[in-house]
């Protein structure tokens, strides 16, 4: 049976949606917070998964408990699915949501086909090494300008199909019914749940 189980980010919007779907009885969650020297994991891989899969992997192996890490970002279909897994630094290594936001209006300057949508994979890794994922995807388009102050990151430019909204104007509640972390989250519980409780 496993007793603990390491929720390996550090975004606490991230953290408490990832502990409300994994509070199950007897399996303990620990965070980012509870270990005092965590290695750094560079995100260097080309696809979502790759870099889910090696932060899992690696903080498994370095905290030899059960591990859950993720990755996730926006593919826009007028710039070749850009920017993906660059998403957090779009605008250059330190940019802020702002940077990223402008660059992307910017990109999109004059583009009517605006489609595009968020990503997210979990990975979980046991002690052992072994890892598999679940994915989650939300289709929507990019607003022309921006509108809204809730959630982080392109939230404010994000207008999920079948709304008129950004995520920005739509409640945490809103918000997660349907986005590409709710989706895999979702799709984590129903995959793994069952393996956490009886292992
Ligand atoms: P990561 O999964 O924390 O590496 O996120 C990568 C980047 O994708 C973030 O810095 C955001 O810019 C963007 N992103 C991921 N999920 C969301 C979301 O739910 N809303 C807005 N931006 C997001």
């Amino acid at each position: 049976m496993i007793d603990t189980l390491f929720i390996a980010t550090g975004n606490a919007h991230k953290l408490v949606e990832i502990r409300a779907i994994f509070s199950v009885p007897n399996l303990k969650l620990v965070d980012m917070n509870d270990y005092s020297e965590l290695p750094e994991v560079v995100e260097d891989q080309d696809s979502f998964v790759g870099n889910a899969v090696k932060k899992a992997v690696e903080l498994a192996k370095f905290s030899g408990q059960w591990t859950l890490a993720d990755d996730s970002g926006l593919e826009v279909d007028a710039l070749g699915g850009d920017p993906g897994v660059y998403s957090a630094r779009y605008a250059g290594e330190d940019a802020d949501y702002l940077a990223n936001n402008s660059k992307l209006l910017h990109e999109l300057k004059g583009v009517t086909e605006r489609s595009a949508r968020f990503r997210c994979v979990i990975a979980l890794c046991s002690p052992d090494g072994e890892a598999r994922t679940v994915e989650g995807c939300c289709e929507g388009k990019i607003a022309l300008a921006p509108s809204g102050d809730s959630g982080f990151g392109y939230d404010p430019l994000f207008i999920p199909v079948g709304e008129s909204r950004t995520f920005a104007e739509m409640s945490d509640l809103e918000k997660n019914a349907v986005s590409h972390r709710g989706v895999a989250l979702a799709n984590a519980d129903v995959a793994w749940k069952h393996l956490l409780v009886n292992n």
